[in-house]
């Protein structure tokens, strides 16, 4: 059933000019509000989603993709759902993280991921190159550990690569309901030509005098951006938290487990503070 429903631009993205709400964002499946964001977190249902918008890094290898579900998901931020679409004429399924918050699923009636082409044929070139608007996909979710510790007051954020995804969608929780005392964001790609602006932009905007924010880029040289990786923020990013941090951190195995074995051996950091996703 089709319901009215209110064209809105999702918070914080900035259109370029001349980019506009996509005309069917007119109708679209009422999202029922949760009765309480705080309860029934969790529960794995099926469901379908409609692509609503992309967003795209300068070499379109990467993209922001915004859906609308059938229906209202209770996920927690650092979440994924498992996606499946017939590619060929073979059902291919293939685990995404959430990059979007639970608020702007119930505000704005949107989910979205972060997703980058890794395969010429696969699911990641399908939702990069070929979806196309109103394309629907079935979903499962949510699932994973990874989940934003609501009690959590200093935040290390570890991002590798496509690992954003994650970690944008409980970055962006923590400042929805800022309460938090300080974050340290690290966050590391090849080149520049691999960022989506609209996403990094949005990142940028939350500095303030309780945020860290360091980007690494190991193959380009770029104002506003450390030349190298991740290993070689940790120091000041843990000397502007303290000794008291959680850390969530994701992306590629090897440096995941480089900078978790990091974080125990040379900052003493305990194990059951760090929580990490490895694709
Ligand atoms: C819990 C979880 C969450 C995930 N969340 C995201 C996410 O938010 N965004 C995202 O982009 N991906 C994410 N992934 C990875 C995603 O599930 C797919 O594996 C990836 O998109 C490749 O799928 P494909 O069908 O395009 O390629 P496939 O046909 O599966 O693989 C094609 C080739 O690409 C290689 N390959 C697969 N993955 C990668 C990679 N990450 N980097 C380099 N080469 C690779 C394979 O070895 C293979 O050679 C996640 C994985 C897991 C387990």
């Amino acid at each position: 059933m089709v319901f009215r429903h209110q064209v809105r631009w999702p918070s914080g993205l900035r259109r370029t000019p001349g980019e506009r709400v996509p005309a069917f964002c007119g109708t679209g499946v009422r999202i029922p509000p949760s009765p309480d964001l705080q309860t029934n977190i969790s529960k794995v249902k099926k469901f379908t989603l409609t692509h609503y918008y992309s967003f795209f890094s300068p070499n379109k290898e990467v993209a922001y993709i915004l859906f609308k579900p059938s229906e209202f998901i209770d996920f927690a931020e650092g979440q994924f759902l498992l996606l499946e679409k017939d590619i060929d004429s073979k059902p291919i399924k293939r685990a995404y993280s959430i990059a979007t918050t639970r608020s702007q699923l119930q505000k704005e009636g949107v989910i979205g991921t972060i997703v980058k082409r890794v395969s010429e044929n696969g699911m990641s070139n399908y939702l990069v190159k070929k979806i196309q608007p109103k394309d629907n996909l079935k979903a499962i979710g949510p699932l994973g550990h990874m989940k934003l510790d609501e009690n959590a007051q200093n935040l290390l954020l570890i991002a590798i690569g496509s690992g954003l995804s994650p970690i944008f969608s409980i970055y962006q929780a923590l400042i929805e309901k800022n309460n938090f005392q300080k974050i340290a964001f690290l966050y590391w790609e090849r080149t520049s030509d691999f960022l989506v602006p609209q996403v990094i932009n949005k990142i940028k905007s939350f500095e303030s005098t309780k945020i860290y924010n360091q980007f690494f880029l190991s193959r380009e040289n770029k104002e506003g951006f450390q030349k190298g990786y991740i290993q070689q923020g940790l120091d000041s990013a843990i000397k502007f938290l303290g000794t008291n941090f959680k850390t969530y951190l994701c992306g590629k195995p090897q440096m995941v487990e480089d900078i978790t074995s990091k974080l125990i051996n040379d900052y003493k950091t305990p194990k059951q503070n760090i929580v990490f996703e490895k694709y």
